[in-house]
């Protein structure tokens, strides 16, 4: 169904007792104000899902995983299981991050194991498609998205793919303070409301939530929300400042 949503994206940031410190701000933070129309997800590192799953039980948040492997179950030293996630109550999943593709080598394939790992346990996707400086200079980003929505998601049965929350996430953009125009951000998740309506239907597209990702921050998210086909933000740095979190998550 498509909701409004803001998402943080802890990446590979803070110790234990500062992560338990953010979470306890956030909480407090988010109990100051009536976000019933928008979903919160908090995504910190692997070690700290239970304590975030643990306070979720009494906030306005839900609790995702930065990553996943698009393995079952087994000899697969260091990695996590779907179903692992699934016992700590963690109900998104961050999957094809640039930082993953980029560093760690993910493939469009890997993205679509992931998913179905995730799907299989009950787990959201939050699956993360953008392009390069190089590819935007070179007028190539409408191939690079199409080319990844559509070998990393089209494989899935149409009750699948609505299960699916798509953010588009220049590489540009993560990480430089350099943020796409909202009218950039809506050109793209106009284009991919497109892909999804030309593949499955239009009511299946019109119900899919596309968030936008990359230098999202407090004083810019409400003019990229206000674009009709944005509906939400992941956020990286902004999310490890609670008030600047929860300022973005007002933003609608
Ligand atoms: C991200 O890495 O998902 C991201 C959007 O980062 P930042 O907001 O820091 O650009």
């Amino acid at each position: 169904m498509r909701r409004n949503i803001v998402a943080g994206n802890w990446k590979m940031n803070l110790k234990f007792s500062q992560a338990d410190e953010l979470i306890s701000e956030i909480a407090q933070e988010l109990s100051e104000y009536d976000l019933t129309d928008v979903d919160i997800i908090l995504c910190p590192p692997f070690p700290y899902l239970e304590l975030a799953s643990d306070a979720s039980e009494s906030s306005d948040f839900f609790v995702g995983s930065q990553n996943v492997s698009s393995f079952e179950k087994g000899a697969y030293t260091g990695e996590i299981s779907a179903k692992m996630l699934a016992s700590l109550q963690v109900d998104y999943c961050i999957v094809g991050h640039s930082e993953r593709r980029k560093y760690f080598l993910e493939t469009n394939k890997d993205v679509a194991e992931k998913v179905n790992r995730l799907l299989e346990e009950n787990i959201t996707p939050i699956v993360c498609v953008g392009e390069s400086l190089e590819e935007r200079e070179q007028g190539e980003y409408f191939s690079v998205i199409k080319t990844q929505i559509t070998e990393g998601l089209f494989h899935l049965h149409s009750d699948k793919i609505e299960q699916i929350i798509i953010a588009y996430e220049p590489v540009w953009a993560i990480g430089t303070g350099k943020t796409a125009t909202a009218e950039q951000a809506q050109e793209i998740h106009s284009f991919i409301r497109g892909l999804i309506a030309e593949h499955y239907n239009k009511k299946i597209a019109d119900n899919i939530s596309i968030l936008y990702g990359g230098s999202c921050n407090a004083e810019n998210a409400t003019e990229l929300f206000a674009m009709p086909d944005v509906d939400g933000g992941l956020i990286g740095g902004a999310s490890l400042k609670a008030q600047d979190f929860v300022t973005i998550a007002n933003s609608f």
